[in-house]
């Protein structure tokens, strides 16, 4: 789930204009639409990048925190869950309906007629970070994160208090607006209404007339034990309020792991890689490697060999459907040893001496094949 920086995302340079942007977006939001690539799910994937990354540049705020911290920085901000949303919602997210209406003709009578009414509100998306403790147990956590919430002077009409919104003059109420002339005439979404037919005349100070006023916002959530890195939680009703009285939408928590001092995760194993000396390796000893539930001790045998895997059964993460739990497997490697002091160089010579007189087989069939690679000199 790695993510493309938005930079280049857009393809545009870090010092891009927010015109600049806006163009670089439209012209990728139009090659990339669904509808001049029907049933192509990588040019929608592309689509909702694009979105993502114009979400991000195009606010001042937000491309701060990127520039600054990457992708990181944006944890907690309210970002929108694209892969959640359809195509005509991101439209009209940026605004850019007209344009697009534009582009694509007519057939948006079905947006138009959706958008007067009430709508469902978008998805948001954030980021819980976890320890491998917190997915071997399950956790509850705190998540913190910054939405649109409907405006508390004026309850999201976006007028300001006595006062009502007015007719729209462009469309006179009708929310649509006709192009063109004779034949080829366009019915589009009215620009200046965004087809409810009503403009605020008296705008709300608070909100300045958009109904919404960003919001910190606290939530406690449940991880079932075994989530993956990248996997969502949905917690319902935690996005953002619909429109005109329409339901809220949904919040999706991201799990990213935090990486383990010791432990890697494979699947529902975990792996450990654990030094030994080589005396140990040759001699047989009991280790005390780490696990996920503190320390456990292993039994090396005599004679183990570099990269041998020992596996501890049950001492993995639970599978998060299933709850079966995974294994520990452990990777020994062996240290040569750098600092010998006198004693111990003059004790590894006899050693040696000894072993010229008894070459075990594996290593004598392995000088043979070196003789006969480099010729017997
Ligand atoms: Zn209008
Ligand atoms: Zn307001």
């Amino acid at each position: 789930m790695a993510k493309r920086d938005y930079y280049e995302v857009l393809g545009v340079g870090k010092t891009a204009s927010a015109d600049d942007i806006k163009r670089a977006y439209r012209r990728l939001a139009m090659k990339y639409h669904p509808d001049k690539n029907p049933d192509d799910k990588e040019a929608e994937a592309k689509f909702k990048e694009c979105a993502e990354a114009y979400e991000v540049l195009s606010d001042a705020n937000k491309r701060q925190r990127y520039d600054q911290f990457g992708h990181e920085g944006l944890r907690g901000s309210g970002m929108h869950d694209f892969s959640r949303m359809n195509v005509e919602d991101i439209f009209s997210m940026f605004g850019l309906d007209d344009f697009f209406g534009g582009i694509f003709g007519g057939g948006r009578g079905r947006h138009s007629t959706r958008r007067a009414g009430p709508a469902r509100g978008y998805d948001l998306e954030t980021t819980v970070e976890l320890s491998l403790n917190d997915i071997a147990n399950g956790a509850e956590k705190t998540i913190e994160f910054t939405r649109q919430d409907l405006c508390g002077e004026c309850g999201g009409s976006g007028c300001a208090k006595g006062s009502r919104p007015g007719q729209c003059p462009t469309c006179r109420g009708s929310g649509q607006v006709a192009r063109g002339g004779g034949l080829f005439q366009m019915v589009s979404t009215c620009g200046q209404c965004g087809g409810s037919g009503q403009i605020i005349t008296n705008p709300c100070k608070k909100c300045k007339g958009t109904g919404r006023v960003p919001k910190k916002r606290t939530v406690n959530i449940k991880i079932p034990a075994g989530v993956h890195e990248g996997q969502g939680i949905r917690v319902a009703n935690e996005g953002e309020p619909g429109r005109m009285g329409g339901p809220k939408g949904d919040l999706y928590c991201y799990v990213r792991v935090k990486p383990h001092e010791f432990l890697q995760r494979d699947g529902n194993d975990l792996i450990a890689v654990v030094p030994i000396s080589y005396t140990q390796a040759a001699l047989g000893t009991t280790i005390d490697v780490p696990s996920i539930n503190g320390k456990k001790a292993l039994k090396i045998p005599a004679g183990t060999q570099y990269g041998s895997i020992f596996r501890i059964k049950g001492q993995g993460l639970p599978d998060v459907r299933t709850h079966r739990t995974g294994d520990q497997l452990v990777q020994i490697i062996i240290e040569t040893p750098t600092k010998l002091n006198k004693s111990q160089q003059d004790l590894l010579r006899e050693f040696a001496k000894t072993e010229n007189k008894h070459v075990s087989p594996k290593s004598a069939s392995f000088f043979e094949k070196l003789k006969q690679h480099f010729g017997n000199n």
